[in-house]
């Protein structure tokens, strides 16, 4: 028996930054948020001429975490609790904001030198109350300490949660699950997923039968929270990402780089960044 798909939503087109145009499954007119995933921006693949800079301006958060993972090109980043890094193919950078943290994320200097194609998603992960006010930092984790699970025709790269006996680097506040799944034409994995997380599937490229429907790239599946495996298949291969955790279940006040349980405490967000209070970040950078 194996996990089907409640519902296949499209990426829509969303801008969340001048100039900066990704492919967003939620959150969207389907679907709000995938509780504790908040949010799967897709960018790229853009060709990026050499000299062509690009990127975010220091700007906060607060109350949750993101989850960069860079496919092709290179990242670099600056914050506010001093770190600074890179994100390289096969990379992923996971923030913690939690009580608040100003960061910059732009096109690594070396990558813009040479050109080259620039693609990723980032996600928004939710932290529950308890933790919204963690004490903000990073893990960096790049390509070498990914663990990757070979199968049929299949690579299962496992960034947070467990499959197939390895376990991810990740350090998550709540559990969660974050794969990487490379299928060649005619591979297939066999997902288990733990009974009572969220989940979903997001084709990056290619097609993929997810179940029994196939889903085309850009796509999500939105998936029940049990239902035995998940199968994956693909006749042209295809790469995706399949996310689930534990839905945290409270309320989400989000306004713009703050995501909050309540309306009074995205105004303290505001307040508090006016202040200063996440610190600050030279610009430009
Ligand atoms: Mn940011």
């Amino acid at each position: 028996m194996n996990r089907q798909p409640l519902a296949i939503v499209p990426a829509r087109k969303a801008e969340p930054a001048p100039g900066l145009v990704v492919d967003r499954p939620f959150p969207g007119r389907e679907v709000d948020f995938v509780d504790p995933w908040l949010m799967l921006d897709h960018f790229g693949p853009d060709r990026i001429e050499p000299g062509d800079k690009g990127g975010l301006n220091p700007h906060p958060h607060r109350g949750f975490e993101t989850v960069t993972l860079i496919f092709d090109g290179a990242m670099e980043h600056h914050d506010s609790s001093g770190g600074h890094g890179f994100i390289r193919p096969g990379g992923v950078q996971w923030m913690t904001a939690g009580s608040g943290i100003v960061h910059a994320e732009y096109r690594e200097k070396a990558f813009v030198e040479r050109g080259g194609d620039l693609h990723g998603v980032q996600l928004w992960l939710n932290l529950p109350r308890a933790n919204k006010r963690a004490k903000p930092g990073y893990q960096d984790l790049p390509a070498e300490i990914i663990p990757v699970v070979e199968g049929d025709r299949s690579r299962v790269r496992v960034v947070a949660g467990s499959h197939g006996g390895a376990s991810g680097p990740a350090k998550a506040f709540t559990p969660v699950t974050l794969l990487h799944v490379s299928l060649e034409a005619g591979g297939s994995a066999r997902i288990e997923l733990p009974d009572g997380h969220n989940a979903l599937a997001y084709v990056v490229s290619g097609e993929v039968a997810v179940g029994d429907t196939s889903v085309r790239a850009r796509h999500m599946a939105l998936l029940p929270r049990d239902g035995g495996p998940l199968g994956l298949r693909s006749s042209q291969g295809a790469e995706l990402l399949v996310l689930a955790g534990v839905p945290i279940g409270e309320p989400v006040f989000a306004w713009g780089p703050f995501v909050m349980n309540t309306r009074e405490e995205i105004m303290e967000a505001q307040r508090d960044y006016a202040l200063g209070r996440m610190g600050t970040l030279p610009e430009p950078v």
